[in-house]
C-alpha cells in the first residue's frame, strides 16, 4: 500500500517571499522565531518584517532559540506566544528556529498538557499554523511533521510529529542561504544526502519516495563541487533547498534510520553539528546496505565508489574530536532505544552500533 501525505505549500524561487505576500500571513498577529542571528544575517527577518508593515499586521520576533532546541525552552516560547495572543507563526532559520516553532505551536496552544506529552503526537487542541523560511541547505523541516528537541533529562534528542505540525507554507529563496557560513551549508547539504539515501535505502521506502530520493541527490551530486570551494551563488543555493525539501518529503513518509539516531548522540555528548555527526556515519551505514541501492544512489549522485563518497564527504566534514571507546559504548545503549531502529533495512543490534561508532569515529 502507498501512502503519501505532504501537506505544504513550498513556493521556490527568488523574491519567492514578495511575490506570495498573502500566503505569509496567516492570522492578526505573527511570532516570528529564529536563532540570534540566523533571521538577521540571512536579510529574511527584515524581509518579513517589512511585509507585515506594510501589511499593518503586528508581530513579536521571538530570536532567543539556541542550535538544537531544549524541551524547557519550547514551553518558556510558548508562554510569551500566549501572552502575545500571537495567533500564527513565522519561522526563520535552520532546522534549530524551524524545529522549535512546532514544538512552541503545539505548547502554545495546549498549557493544560505535560511537558512530556508532546511526544504522543496528538494534541487536544490544534497548534498554531505555521509558515517556514529555511535559512540551511538540509534538515527539510520546512516540509516535514518532525521536531527534534534536546532532552537532558535522557541525555539526547527525540522527535515528535503529528499531521498538524507541517507547515502551512515554505518559502525557498537562495538568497538567504548566501551568508551561511561555508561550513554550515557543507554541514547542511550533508544532513539532506543522509535524508536522501536513508530514505532511498528505508524500510518503508516506496516507488515515489525513490524516485524523489534520487532526484534530491542528482541536484546535490552536480553542486558538490561548488560546495567544497565555496562558489555557489543564489540560484545553486536556492536549488540546494530544494533538494534539501525534497529529502523532507522523504523522510516524512519513510523516516530516518540508525545514521540519524547514533548522530544524536554525537551531537548531545560532542557539540558535533547535526549534519556533520550523519556525515561521519553514513558510510558504514552504506557497507551493510543492499548493493544496488547503493549503486542507484551513487550513480544520482555521480560518484562512483564508497570510496569516492568516503573521499568527499572527509574534504566537506573535518575531523578533530577525541573519542573513547568508553563513550562509544555509552551512546550505543542510548542510540539501540530510538524508534529509528525499527525502519533501518538490516537488522541492527547493540554490537553492531558499537561497530559502526568504532570504524567511523576512531
Ligand atoms: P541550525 O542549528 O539551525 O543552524 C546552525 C547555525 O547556522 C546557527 O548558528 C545559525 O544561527 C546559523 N545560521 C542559520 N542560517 C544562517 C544564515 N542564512 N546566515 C548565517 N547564519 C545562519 O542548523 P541546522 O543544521 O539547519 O539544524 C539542525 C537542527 O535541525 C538540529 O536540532 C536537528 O536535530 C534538526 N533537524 C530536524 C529535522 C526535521 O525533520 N525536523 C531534520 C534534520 C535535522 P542562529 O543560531 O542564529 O539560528
Ligand atoms: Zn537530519
Amino acid at each position: 500500500m502507498l501512502k503519501f501525505y505532504m501537506p505544504t505549500k513550498i513556493l521556490v524561487g527568488e523574491n519567492c517571499l514578495y511575490e506570495n505576500k498573502n500566503e505569509l500571513i496567516m492570522g492578526k498577529k505573527a511570532f516570528i522565531v529564529t536563532g540570534k542571528s540566523s533571521g538577521a544575517k540571512s536579510g529574511a527577518l527584515s524581509d518579513v518584517i517589512k511585509i507585515l508593515e506594510e501589511q499593518n499586521i503586528s508581530y513579536y520576533v521571538y530570536d532567543r532559540v539556541e542550535n538544537n532546541p531544549e524541551i524547557n525552552q519550547m514551553w518558556q516560547g510558548a508562554e510569551i506566544a500566549r501572552k502575545e495572543e500571537s495567533d500564527f507563526i513565522i519561522a526563520i532559520g535552520g532546522g534549530s528556529p524551524l524545529d522549535a516553532s512546532k514544538a512552541i505551536a503545539v505548547y502554545s496552544q495546549n498549557s493544560q498538557m505535560e511537558l512530556y506529552d508532546i511526544f504522543k503526537g496528538e494534541y487536544e487542541n490544534k497548534p498554531l499554523p505555521m509558515v517556514a523560511i529555511p535559512t540551511t541547505i538540509g534538515t527539510g523541516s520546512e516540509v516535514t511533521p518532525y521536531s527534534i528537541l534536546t532532552l537532558h533529562k535522557e541525555q539526547t534528542k527525540r522527535s515528535f510529529s503529528s499531521p498538524d505540525t507541517f507547515y502551512k507554507s515554505a518559502f525557498l529563496d537562495g538568497k538567504y542561504v548566501l551568508n551561511l557560513p561555508l561550513q554550515v551549508a557543507k554541514n547542511t547539504v550533508v544532513d539532506a544526502m543522509c535524508h536522501l539515501i536513508e530514505g532511498y535505502t528505508n524500510k518503508k521506502a516506496s516507488y515515489l519516495t525513490d524516485y524523489i530520493a534520487l532526484e534530491g541527490l542528482k541536484i546535490i551530486g552536480e553542486n558538490l563541487e561548488g560546495l567544497k570551494n565555496g562558489s555557489l551563488g543564489i540560484n545553486e543555493y536556492t536549488r540546494l533547498l530544494w533538494a534539501s525539501s525534497l529529502g523532507g518529503i522523504v523522510i516524512s513518509q519513510t523516516g530516518t534510520t540508525v545514521v540519524h539516531s547514533m548522530g544524536y548522540c554525537l551531537t548531545y555528548f560532542k557539540d558535533i553539528p547535526h549534519g556533520m555527526a550523519n556525515g561521519y556515519l553514513l558510510i558504514e551505514y552504506l557497507k551493510r546496505v543492499d548493493e544496488n541501492k547503493v549503486s542507484q544512489c551513487l550513480n544520482s549522485l555521480g560518484i562512483k565508489s564508497l570510496e569516492e563518497l568516503d573521499i568527499a564527504l572527509k574534504e566537506l566534514l573535518p575531523r578533530g574530536e577525541k573519542i573513547t571507546e568508553d563513550e562509544i559504548n555509552a551512546w550505543s545503549e542510548i542510540s539501540i532505544k530510538a524508534k529509528n531502529v525499527a525502519s533501518c533495512p538490516f537488522s541492527i543490534t547493540q554490537e553492531m552500533e558499537i561497530e559502526m561508532y568504532k570504524n567511523s569515529l576512531l
